[in-house]
Protein backbone atom coordinates (compact mmCIF):
# COMPACT_ATOMS: atom_id res chain seq x y z
CA UNK A 1 0.00 0.00 0.00
CA UNK A 2 1.50 2.96 -1.20
CA UNK A 3 1.06 6.07 2.00
CA UNK A 4 1.68 9.36 0.03
CA UNK A 5 2.20 12.68 1.75
CA UNK A 6 2.51 15.54 -0.94
CA UNK A 7 -0.51 16.03 -3.50
CA UNK A 8 2.34 16.68 -6.41
CA UNK A 9 3.32 12.77 -5.50
CA UNK A 10 -0.09 11.93 -5.05
CA UNK A 11 -0.77 13.31 -8.58
CA UNK A 12 1.99 12.03 -10.50
CA UNK A 13 0.96 8.14 -8.88
CA UNK A 14 -2.88 8.83 -10.11
CA UNK A 15 -1.76 9.88 -13.49
CA UNK A 16 0.12 6.73 -13.78
CA UNK A 17 -2.81 4.64 -13.02
CA UNK A 18 -4.82 6.62 -15.50
CA UNK A 19 -2.21 5.99 -18.34
CA UNK A 20 -2.67 2.32 -17.69
CA UNK A 21 -6.65 3.25 -17.52
CA UNK A 22 -7.28 1.44 -14.64
CA UNK A 23 -10.54 2.03 -12.63
CA UNK A 24 -10.12 4.03 -9.29
CA UNK A 25 -13.03 4.35 -5.82
CA UNK A 26 -11.86 6.74 -3.34
CA UNK A 27 -13.23 6.93 0.25
CA UNK A 28 -12.29 10.41 1.86
CA UNK A 29 -11.64 10.16 5.89
CA UNK A 30 -10.90 12.22 8.86
CA UNK A 31 -8.64 9.37 10.06
CA UNK A 32 -9.50 7.09 13.58
CA UNK A 33 -10.69 4.80 11.22
CA UNK A 34 -13.22 2.29 11.68
CA UNK A 35 -15.67 -0.29 11.13
CA UNK A 36 -17.44 2.18 9.22
CA UNK A 37 -15.06 3.58 7.30
CA UNK A 38 -13.39 -0.31 6.31
CA UNK A 39 -17.49 -1.06 5.08
CA UNK A 40 -16.78 1.62 2.55
CA UNK A 41 -13.28 0.17 1.61
CA UNK A 42 -15.16 -3.03 1.20
CA UNK A 43 -17.88 -1.73 -1.10
CA UNK A 44 -15.00 0.05 -2.97
CA UNK A 45 -12.74 -2.85 -3.17
CA UNK A 46 -15.44 -4.55 -5.24
CA UNK A 47 -16.04 -2.27 -7.49
CA UNK A 48 -13.10 -0.94 -8.69
CA UNK A 49 -9.57 -2.00 -9.74
CA UNK A 50 -7.49 0.32 -7.50
CA UNK A 51 -8.83 1.49 -4.25
CA UNK A 52 -7.64 4.80 -3.01
CA UNK A 53 -8.18 6.43 0.47
CA UNK A 54 -7.44 9.58 2.02
CA UNK A 55 -6.86 10.88 5.89
CA UNK A 56 -7.35 14.25 6.43
CA UNK A 57 -8.61 15.99 9.65
CA UNK A 58 -9.72 19.09 7.52
CA UNK A 59 -9.28 22.37 9.42
CA UNK A 60 -11.72 24.84 7.91
CA UNK A 61 -14.90 22.64 8.70
CA UNK A 62 -14.41 22.87 12.08
CA UNK A 63 -15.87 25.89 13.45
CA UNK A 64 -15.11 24.91 16.98
CA UNK A 65 -11.56 24.90 17.76
CA UNK A 66 -11.86 22.47 20.54
CA UNK A 67 -13.32 19.70 18.50
CA UNK A 68 -10.71 20.31 15.83
CA UNK A 69 -7.91 20.13 19.11
CA UNK A 70 -9.61 16.90 20.70
CA UNK A 71 -10.26 14.91 16.88
CA UNK A 72 -8.37 11.73 17.41
CA UNK A 73 -5.03 11.06 16.21
CA UNK A 74 -3.96 7.73 15.17
CA UNK A 75 -2.19 7.44 11.63
CA UNK A 76 -0.33 4.18 12.19
CA UNK A 77 -3.56 2.17 13.34
CA UNK A 78 -5.62 3.50 10.53
CA UNK A 79 -2.88 2.62 7.81
CA UNK A 80 -2.61 -0.90 8.86
CA UNK A 81 -6.60 -1.11 9.26
CA UNK A 82 -6.44 0.57 5.62
CA UNK A 83 -3.89 -2.19 4.12
CA UNK A 84 -6.01 -4.78 5.97
CA UNK A 85 -8.63 -3.61 3.83
CA UNK A 86 -7.33 -3.90 0.36
CA UNK A 87 -6.45 -0.08 0.22
CA UNK A 88 -3.87 0.76 -1.84
CA UNK A 89 -3.32 4.16 -1.85
CA UNK A 90 -3.50 6.18 0.69
CA UNK A 91 -3.10 10.32 0.87
CA UNK A 92 -2.10 11.63 3.91
CA UNK A 93 -1.69 15.33 2.97
CA UNK A 94 -0.74 18.19 5.61
CA UNK A 95 -2.57 21.38 5.85
CA UNK A 96 -0.01 23.40 4.75
CA UNK A 97 0.38 21.46 1.58
CA UNK A 98 -3.89 21.73 1.62
CA UNK A 99 -3.87 25.20 1.95
CA UNK A 100 -0.71 26.80 1.19
CA UNK A 101 -3.03 30.16 2.17
CA UNK A 102 -6.02 30.87 4.08
CA UNK A 103 -8.68 29.98 0.87
CA UNK A 104 -10.85 32.58 -0.07
CA UNK A 105 -13.65 30.26 -2.00
CA UNK A 106 -16.80 29.63 0.11
CA UNK A 107 -19.95 27.75 -1.02
CA UNK A 108 -23.43 27.78 -0.43
CA UNK A 109 -26.09 25.51 -1.12
CA UNK A 110 -28.93 27.28 -0.21
CA UNK A 111 -31.64 25.17 1.55
CA UNK A 112 -29.50 22.42 1.43
CA UNK A 113 -27.35 23.72 4.02
CA UNK A 114 -29.40 25.85 6.00
CA UNK A 115 -31.31 22.94 8.19
CA UNK A 116 -29.54 20.96 10.50
CA UNK A 117 -25.46 20.48 10.93
CA UNK A 118 -25.63 23.35 8.30
CA UNK A 119 -27.61 25.50 10.72
CA UNK A 120 -25.83 24.59 13.34
CA UNK A 121 -22.04 24.60 12.12
CA UNK A 122 -22.22 27.87 10.15
CA UNK A 123 -19.57 27.29 7.26
CA UNK A 124 -18.76 23.92 8.10
CA UNK A 125 -20.10 22.71 4.30
CA UNK A 126 -18.40 25.05 2.61
CA UNK A 127 -15.20 23.70 4.29
CA UNK A 128 -16.36 19.88 2.83
CA UNK A 129 -16.95 21.03 -0.02
CA UNK A 130 -13.87 22.94 -0.71
CA UNK A 131 -11.73 19.57 0.97
CA UNK A 132 -13.64 17.10 -0.92
CA UNK A 133 -13.39 19.70 -4.83
CA UNK A 134 -10.00 19.30 -3.56
CA UNK A 135 -9.60 15.75 -3.27
CA UNK A 136 -11.33 14.71 -6.33
CA UNK A 137 -8.97 17.44 -8.56
CA UNK A 138 -5.72 15.65 -6.93
CA UNK A 139 -7.05 12.17 -6.71
CA UNK A 140 -9.32 12.18 -9.87
CA UNK A 141 -11.44 9.16 -8.82
CA UNK A 142 -13.83 7.67 -10.90
CA UNK A 143 -15.97 6.51 -8.09
CA UNK A 144 -15.71 7.64 -4.72
CA UNK A 145 -17.99 6.27 -1.27
CA UNK A 146 -19.54 8.13 1.69
CA UNK A 147 -22.04 6.93 4.32
CA UNK A 148 -25.45 7.51 5.06
CA UNK A 149 -24.18 8.34 8.80
CA UNK A 150 -23.26 12.02 7.31
CA UNK A 151 -26.87 12.36 5.21
CA UNK A 152 -26.58 16.12 4.35
CA UNK A 153 -22.80 15.70 3.50
CA UNK A 154 -23.45 13.33 1.37
CA UNK A 155 -26.44 15.48 -0.68
CA UNK A 156 -24.38 17.88 -0.49
CA UNK A 157 -21.58 16.38 -1.97
CA UNK A 158 -23.74 15.09 -4.61
CA UNK A 159 -25.06 18.17 -5.44
CA UNK A 160 -21.70 19.84 -5.96
CA UNK A 161 -20.49 17.57 -8.39
CA UNK A 162 -23.87 17.72 -10.38
CA UNK A 163 -23.21 21.92 -10.57
CA UNK A 164 -19.82 21.38 -11.41
CA UNK A 165 -20.00 18.64 -14.12
CA UNK A 166 -17.53 16.32 -11.57
CA UNK A 167 -17.17 12.74 -13.77
CA UNK A 168 -17.33 11.27 -10.33
CA UNK A 169 -19.92 8.08 -9.81
CA UNK A 170 -20.97 8.52 -5.53
CA UNK A 171 -22.19 5.91 -4.00
CA UNK A 172 -23.71 6.00 0.00
CA UNK A 173 -23.48 3.18 2.26
CA UNK A 174 -25.20 2.26 5.35
CA UNK A 175 -24.81 3.38 8.44
CA UNK A 176 -22.44 0.56 10.37
CA UNK A 177 -23.36 0.40 13.96
CA UNK A 178 -21.89 -1.49 17.21
CA UNK A 179 -24.00 -4.25 18.81
CA UNK A 180 -25.62 -2.09 20.91
CA UNK A 181 -26.81 0.18 18.15
CA UNK A 182 -24.60 3.20 18.68
CA UNK A 183 -23.07 4.28 15.15
CA UNK A 184 -19.42 4.32 14.67
CA UNK A 185 -18.27 7.72 14.90
CA UNK A 186 -13.93 8.64 15.55
CA UNK A 187 -15.46 10.87 18.43
CA UNK A 188 -17.14 7.76 20.15
CA UNK A 189 -13.54 7.58 21.11
CA UNK A 190 -13.91 10.31 23.67
CA UNK A 191 -16.67 8.34 25.33
CA UNK A 192 -16.83 6.67 28.76
CA UNK A 193 -18.03 3.32 28.87
CA UNK A 194 -20.81 4.61 30.14
CA UNK A 195 -21.14 7.24 27.92
CA UNK A 196 -21.76 4.88 25.00
CA UNK A 197 -24.22 3.22 26.61
CA UNK A 198 -26.40 6.04 27.62
CA UNK A 199 -25.47 7.07 23.28
CA UNK A 200 -27.13 3.34 22.15
CA UNK A 201 -30.19 5.62 23.25
CA UNK A 202 -30.23 7.40 20.75
CA UNK A 203 -30.55 4.77 17.83
CA UNK A 204 -32.81 2.99 19.76
CA UNK A 205 -35.19 6.37 20.35
CA UNK A 206 -35.03 6.93 16.33
CA UNK A 207 -36.22 3.15 15.53
CA UNK A 208 -39.37 3.74 18.39
CA UNK A 209 -39.79 7.28 16.14
CA UNK A 210 -39.99 5.02 12.77
CA UNK A 211 -41.80 2.57 14.12
CA UNK A 212 -44.40 5.27 15.38
CA UNK A 213 -44.47 6.61 12.16
CA UNK A 214 -44.90 3.65 10.10
CA UNK A 215 -47.99 2.56 12.30
CA UNK A 216 -49.63 6.09 12.74
CA UNK A 217 -48.10 8.03 10.10
CA UNK A 218 -47.95 11.30 12.27
CA UNK A 219 -44.88 13.16 12.28
CA UNK A 220 -45.43 14.94 15.58
CA UNK A 221 -46.41 11.67 17.40
CA UNK A 222 -43.42 9.89 15.81
CA UNK A 223 -41.05 12.93 17.40
CA UNK A 224 -42.87 12.95 20.56
CA UNK A 225 -41.67 9.03 20.76
CA UNK A 226 -38.04 9.55 20.34
CA UNK A 227 -38.06 12.68 22.71
CA UNK A 228 -39.65 10.47 25.49
CA UNK A 229 -37.16 7.61 25.38
CA UNK A 230 -34.37 10.41 24.83
CA UNK A 231 -35.58 12.37 28.32
CA UNK A 232 -36.07 8.69 29.86
CA UNK A 233 -33.05 8.82 31.33
CA UNK A 234 -30.45 11.67 31.62
CA UNK A 235 -26.82 12.76 30.11
CA UNK A 236 -28.62 13.37 26.07
CA UNK A 237 -28.59 16.85 25.36
CA UNK A 238 -30.68 17.14 22.19
CA UNK A 239 -29.32 19.74 19.44
CA UNK A 240 -31.80 18.63 16.68
CA UNK A 241 -34.78 15.84 15.96
CA UNK A 242 -35.97 16.50 12.53
CA UNK A 243 -37.69 14.75 9.72
CA UNK A 244 -37.08 15.72 5.98
CA UNK A 245 -37.31 14.44 2.83
CA UNK A 246 -34.08 12.91 1.63
CA UNK A 247 -34.62 14.82 -2.00
CA UNK A 248 -34.14 18.09 -0.18
CA UNK A 249 -33.72 17.69 3.22
CA UNK A 250 -36.18 20.16 3.86
CA UNK A 251 -38.17 19.54 7.33
CA UNK A 252 -41.48 17.35 7.03
CA UNK A 253 -44.35 18.05 9.26
CA UNK A 254 -46.94 15.93 7.55
CA UNK A 255 -46.99 12.21 5.60
CA UNK A 256 -47.80 13.17 2.12
CA UNK A 257 -46.60 12.00 -1.31
CA UNK A 258 -42.32 11.67 -0.06
CA UNK A 259 -41.13 8.45 -1.33
CA UNK A 260 -38.69 8.84 1.79
CA UNK A 261 -37.94 10.16 5.16
CA UNK A 262 -35.20 10.88 7.50
CA UNK A 263 -35.22 11.37 11.15
CA UNK A 264 -31.76 12.99 11.68
CA UNK A 265 -30.42 13.78 14.91
CA UNK A 266 -27.29 16.20 16.74
CA UNK A 267 -26.57 16.28 20.22
CA UNK A 268 -24.25 15.85 23.03
CA UNK A 269 -23.28 13.22 25.41
CA UNK A 270 -20.30 13.76 28.00
CA UNK A 271 -20.08 16.95 25.55
CA UNK A 272 -19.00 15.01 22.66
CA UNK A 273 -21.14 15.81 19.46
CA UNK A 274 -23.00 12.78 18.08
CA UNK A 275 -25.11 12.60 14.84
CA UNK A 276 -27.42 9.65 13.44
CA UNK A 277 -30.15 8.91 11.35
CA UNK A 278 -32.75 6.77 10.11
CA UNK A 279 -34.31 6.26 7.09
CA UNK A 280 -37.64 5.28 6.29
CA UNK A 281 -39.61 4.65 2.73
CA UNK A 282 -42.89 5.35 3.02
CA UNK A 283 -44.41 3.43 0.73
CA UNK A 284 -42.32 0.09 1.50
CA UNK A 285 -42.61 0.67 5.13
CA UNK A 286 -39.25 -0.10 5.52
CA UNK A 287 -36.39 1.02 7.49
CA UNK A 288 -32.74 1.07 7.23
P1 LIG B 1 -15.21 10.83 8.77
O1 LIG B 1 -13.85 10.23 8.91
O2 LIG B 1 -16.00 10.84 10.03
O3 LIG B 1 -15.19 12.16 8.04
O4 LIG B 1 -16.01 9.86 7.83
C1 LIG B 1 -15.52 9.48 6.56
C2 LIG B 1 -16.61 8.76 5.82
O5 LIG B 1 -17.01 7.61 6.56
C3 LIG B 1 -17.87 9.62 5.63
O6 LIG B 1 -18.40 9.39 4.34
C4 LIG B 1 -18.78 9.10 6.70
O7 LIG B 1 -20.15 9.26 6.39
C5 LIG B 1 -18.41 7.63 6.72
N1 LIG B 1 -18.78 7.04 8.01
C6 LIG B 1 -18.52 7.54 9.25
N2 LIG B 1 -19.09 6.76 10.20
C7 LIG B 1 -19.72 5.76 9.54
C8 LIG B 1 -20.49 4.63 9.96
N3 LIG B 1 -20.74 4.38 11.24
N4 LIG B 1 -21.00 3.81 9.01
C9 LIG B 1 -20.77 4.06 7.70
N5 LIG B 1 -20.04 5.09 7.23
C10 LIG B 1 -19.52 5.93 8.15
Amino acid sequence: MKVLTSPAAARQAVDALSDRGVTTGLVPTMGAIHRGHLSLVQAARQENEVVMASIFVNPIQFNNPDDLARYPRTLEADLEKLKAAGCDLVFVPEARDMYPQQPLTQFAFGPLDEVMEGAYRPGHFSGVALVVLKLFHILRPQKAYFGQKDLQQFKIIERLVKDTSLPVTLRMLPIVREHSGLALSSRNQRLSGEGKQVAARIFQALQKAALELTTSRNITRSVAAAQQHLAASPGIEVEYLTWVNTDDLQPVERISNHDQLALCFAGYVEGVRLIDNIIVDIHADRSS
